[in-house]
């Protein structure tokens, strides 16, 4: 019998993984589909507002879409995703399961958006069929899925609170960055960044551009992401911008479809 061994010359072989790693990694992974524009459209901001906000939008998006634009759409919870917060929290759940109730708004405003885009390609997906998306963006469709991360029992916590850190701001900055797309889209109700929420504060201006590092320098009260993303984006290897656009405002939506800088624009 031969003693000659087959294996695999594998650098990891043996590893546990954990040790200190002999050289630092370039991190380089593929841009899967770089030319997709990943976009959110706002639960509370937009959603819950209802058709006089939604149709309009949606009228951009298949616009754009018939431009030959590549969308691909991811929806947040709104007022009955803090609703179940609320209650959740005050019932002392785990972030985990608040994590895990928080899953099932976004994915109602994801399944209505879906039959609302029907006739234009609409599509719901979850987020294992990124690997259909080449085929459904070919065919002209609109993919539609929810914006919340599937982290639910494994969401982490906060220190002082019981809401997940992770909703559906991050859910769309970590797709965008998986797919390879530069620049994350959020439509909201708001031009984009002020000094301060400008539903409370009448004298807060407008930021048209900023670094995220700048903006967790400022450490503003509040904030029209959700603060994870901000610290996040610099750490991206391809999501390298956050556009917050209003929603509310012709034309913006399009705009931002076709790439204009418009609303606000957070770089990494
Ligand atoms: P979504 O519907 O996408 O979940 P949110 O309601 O969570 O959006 O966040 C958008 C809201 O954030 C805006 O409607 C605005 O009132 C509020 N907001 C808070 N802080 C700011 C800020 N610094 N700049 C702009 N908007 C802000
Ligand atoms: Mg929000």
């Amino acid at each position: 019998m031969s003693s000659e061994r087959r294996t695999l010359d594998s650098a990891l072989a043996g590893s546990t993984l954990t040790g200190s790693q002999p050289s630092s990694i370039d991190y380089r992974p593929v841009a899967v589909m770089p030319d997709v524009r990943v976009v959110k459209i706002g639960g509370q901001s937009i959603m819950d507002r209802g058709r006089a906000a939604l149709f309009p939008i949606l009228d951009e998006i298949i616009e754009a879409r018939r431009k030959g634009i590549q969308v691909v759409l991811l929806t947040g919870g709104g007022t009955r995703a803090r609703h179940i917060y609320t209650i959740a929290s005050e019932l002392e759940m785990p972030t985990g399961v608040v994590a895990t109730l928080g899953k099932y708004i976004p994915m109602q405003n994801a399944r209505m958006l879906q039959m609302l885009l029907a006739k234009h390609g609409g599509l719901f997906i979850l987020p294992d069929d990124f690997e259909k998306l080449p085929l459904y963006l070919q065919l002209g469709c609109i993919p539609v899925m929810s914006g919340m991360p599937p982290f639910g029992y494994w969401e982490k916590r906060e220190e002082g609170s019981r809401i997940p850190p992770h909703r559906t701001d991050a859910g769309v900055f970590l797709s965008c960055e998986f797919l390879g797309a530069r620049r994350a889209i959020y439509i909201k109700d708001e031009d984009g960044l002020y000094t301060n929420d400008p539903k409370k504060d009448p004298t807060a201006t407008h930021i048209p551009r900023i670094t995220s590092k700048e903006l967790v320098e400022r450490n503003l009260d509040d904030l029209v992401v959700e603060r994870v993303v901000v610290e996040y984006l610099p750490r991206a290897r391809w999501c390298k911008e956050l556009q917050v656009v209003n929603g509310l405002k012709p034309g913006q939506v399009l705009a931002a479809l076709e790439g204009k800088d418009v609303g606000t624009i957070i770089s990494a």
